[in-house]
């Protein structure tokens, strides 16, 4: 079975018969004037349909004999000349597996059959106005034809948590699509480092990176890159990239391609000038030394959290060496007195979207960790010139180091593991290129 039936198959088990499920795609945004942003279609949507436009409804019904509904913009010969064809009903049924495919104009009048052998009915209410308006106005009838015989919908439940769930765990497909968007972002990096220079624009060494991305096939990133020269590497979601990069600066890039919707998140820290100044080097080593600590926790079992208390412990340790903190590990964690140096998480899982789908805590416990999950590791240290207790010579010194770890039956896979982070590997790239 194809991969997306595998999945709507798989969700469907999940919700259970004499349920209906509505998925909503992703509707265009208006940028400026009469400019929309490039369209991406929603993921959990695109997870389930494989479907890419805008303005599309899917209804799952398990047990029924059509299962997968697809409402679609229809085809349109004018608008084809415009701004190409669209897959239309036609489409939606022979290219996507749908068992029926309608016009999204026939919705509304659609919308009460298709639901009226469910008792429950998954939609994520909140979410999407327009649809919900109608599926209100469904249920709306079904509880005015119950005392005539009609079953009512006896309980609405929000279908995101299931498919979270399943999207949480990777296929071996997902596994390779992930790889293929990791080994172009490791390509970007490399290109990246090797033309970089003092004197070039921030913004200069974001387009190398991502001049490689296309050249290799991936039509656009997971999220806007961090091209973070100097202090600005202490702005964790820095994104004007616009600074020069002076001599003597580091260049922190977080940055990820896209490969069919699955986007990498890496970070490399490196000096433009390709060579560490003392001060960086032993900022470096600390944040080097907490990420593999995170990764070498990462297998089958573990809490999610404790990869980030392991990188954390040795992020600590670390600050205390540099004389920024007093006293011992255990009293700084426990007071949190490295909050102005790293504040942020140590890993969010990684999939079709950069902060994937998922939950990292429930009921009170920790997420543990399974085969086909993929998280990132990335700590960092950010000593802005205006933190606490910051010596003048590691003022400014911002660094993250970032890869994209899966969870193997028999511990992880680095899948980012080729791209260069060991400092040595970085001087001797840098400026090369
Ligand atoms: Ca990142």
């Amino acid at each position: 079975m194809p991969e997306f039936a595998q999945r709507r198959a798989r969700l469907m088990r999940l919700l259970g018969r004499d349920s209906a499920a509505i998925f909503v795609s992703g509707g265009e945004a208006n940028r400026n004037g009469d400019v929309d942003h490039p369209f991406r279609q929603d993921s959990t949507f695109y997870y389930l349909t494989g479907f890419e436009e805008p303005e599309a409804v899917a209804i799952l019904r398990p047990g029924h004999a059509e299962p997968f509904v697809l409402f679609v913009r229809p085809f349109d010969a004018a608008q084809a000349i415009w701004v190409g064809p669209r897959a239309g009903v036609e489409g939606a049924v022979a290219d996507f597996g749908a068992d029926a495919a309608y016009p999204i104009g026939e919705l509304e009048q659609r919308l009460p059959g298709l639901l009226s052998s469910a008792s429950t009915l998954y939609f994520p209410f909140g979410a999407h106005p327009e649809t919900e308006a109608l599926v209100s106005r469904a249920l709306a009838s079904r509880r005015a034809a119950a005392p005539r015989g009609m079953r009512p919908i006896e309980a609405v439940r929000d279908p995101l948590p299931f498919a979270d769930a399943l999207r949480l765990i990777k296929s071996a497909a997902e596994v390779r699509d992930l790889q293929r968007a990791i080994d172009i972002t490791g390509a970007g990096l490399v290109a990246a480092m090797g033309a970089t220079h003092p004197g070039m624009h921030e913004y200069e060494a974001e387009a190398v990176l991502e001049a490689e991305y296309r050249r290799l096939g991936s039509p656009r990133n997971g999220f806007p890159t961090i091209a973070a020269a100097g202090v600005h590497s202490c702005t964790l979601h820095y994104t004007a990239n616009r600074a020069v990069i002076e001599d003597g600066d580091l260049l922190l890039l977080d940055t990820g391609a896209e490969w069919d919707y699955y986007g990498a998140d890496v970070t490399r820290t490196f000096p433009a000038n390709g060579r560490f100044t003392r001060a960086q080097r032993d900022v470096y080593d600390i944040v080097f030394a907490a990420q593999a600590a995170g990764i070498a926790r990462v297998r089958p079992g573990v809490e999610f959290h404790s990869v980030h208390n392991a990188a954390l412990r040795v992020l600590v340790e670390g600050l205390i060496d540099l004389r920024i903190l007093r006293g011992t590990p255990e009293s700084n964690i426990e007071r949190e007195t490295y909050r102005p140096y790293f504040m942020h998480g140590t890993s969010h899982w990684l999939g079709l979207d950069v902060h994937d789908a998922g939950v990292y805590r429930a009921n009170g416990r920790s997420t543990r960790l399974q085969p086909g999950m993929v998280l990132t590791v990335e700590p960092g240290l950010y000593l802005a010139p205006d933190a606490p207790r910051v010596p003048k010579r590691l003022q400014g010194i911002g660094i993250r180091i970032e890869d994209d770890i899966l969870v193997t039956p028999s511990g992880r896979r680095n899948l980012s593991g080729r791209i260069p982070s060991r400092p040595e590997d970085l001087e001797a790239i840098v400026g090369q290129g």
